[in-house]
């Protein structure tokens, strides 16, 4: 809560100025995927290659010529695999115009979110990738959405997630995941999972402790122990992250961040985030997690259906 008086001020400034535009897939879009391969699991190796050709548009900082290619880019494979997508436009208060992108298969509030951010941090060098700091997550979610096919489930692309200044601050970043909580008013998920850098070869994801609940833990400890991962990688840090969790978190939304170890880190930031850093294989393994906790939760809220 502490958090959110802090917010507040900053929601008022930026609800003022959403503009939507659903577009629905185009008939036959299936056959527009032919660079991917066609198997009936999540694949690393296609979301290694989505990963590659998002770093491939350069900086995507928001506002920019890349990041509107990149939505775009993402557009095109989630009609592919028979998405409807819808562009939610906003203002940032220093004037920088932001987009999130949200994928959907029905028009019911789905009860399960999962979240990236797409955006990558201004003004750090002209050949920044950022490939796992935004490309990596947005990868993943690009390839699950090839494989999943629940109504219950949105997939939202965030922006803004980065500070404008060096370091992100209570009212500098997550400017959209902000908006979004606050565009949906009162009809918010029951779940969400956020990934942030999920592609790093021998990652360790540490989920902060103290944004993650006892309910959440255990779906976390169990999927973890379904697919047999180590639990030496996946892990839990006993801290807190100002991330894309946090306002959906101190919204009411169960959330579960997962991201990777990153703090003194010679790579975060700068130009060593490339694509010699991501492994089709941790792209794999983080994909196959959320595709887990996603079969748990949903396969909860079945079983607790009235
Ligand atoms: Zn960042």
């Amino acid at each position: 809560m502490r958090r959110l008086l802090l917010f507040l001020p900053l929601l008022g400034l930026l609800c003022g100025c959403d503009e939507k535009q659903v577009t629905p897939p185009p008939p036959h879009a299936q056959q527009q995927h032919t660079e991917l391969a066609d198997t009936p699991d999540f694949n690393g190796h296609n979301a290694y290659t989505h990963c590659a050709a998002i770093c491939s548009l350069g900086p995507r900082y928001s506002g920019s010529a890349a990041y509107e290619k990149q939505l775009l880019y993402l557009e095109k494979h989630l009609h592919a695999a028979g998405w409807q997508t819808a562009r939610d436009a906003f203002t940032a208060p220093n004037g920088v115009k932001m987009c999130n992108l949200r994928a959907f298969r029905t028009a019911a509030p789905a009860p399960l979110l999962i979240s990236c951010h797409i955006d990558t941090k201004v003004n750090v060098a002209p050949d920044f990738e950022s490939a796992d700091d935004g490309a990596s997550g947005a990868a993943v979610l690009l390839e699950l959405a090839r494989v999943m096919k629940d109504d219950a489930v949105e997939l939202i692309f965030l922006d803004g997630e980065e500070a404008f200044a060096w370091r992100m601050s209570e009212t500098d970043g997550l400017y959209g995941s902000k908006f979004d909580v606050t565009r949906r008013g009162s009809t918010l998920p029951r779940w969400q999972i956020n990934l942030d850098m999920v592609g790093g070869r021998n990652k360790t994801i540490a989920v902060p402790a103290l944004d993650t609940s006892d309910y959440m833990y255990a779906h976390y400890v169990a999927a973890i122990r379904a697919l047999g991962l180590s639990e030496e990688k996946w892990t839990l840090w006993p801290g807190s992250y100002l991330d894309d969790h946090v306002p959906y978190l101190e919204a009411g939304v169960e959330s579960l961040n997962l991201i990777a170890a990153f703090s003194g880190s010679n790579w975060w930031h700068t130009p060593k985030d490339n694509m010699s850093r991501i492994c089709p294989r941790s792209l794999h393994e983080s994909g196959l997690v959320t595709q887990q906790l996603v079969r748990q939760l949903l396969s909860e809220a079945a079983a607790t259906a009235p």
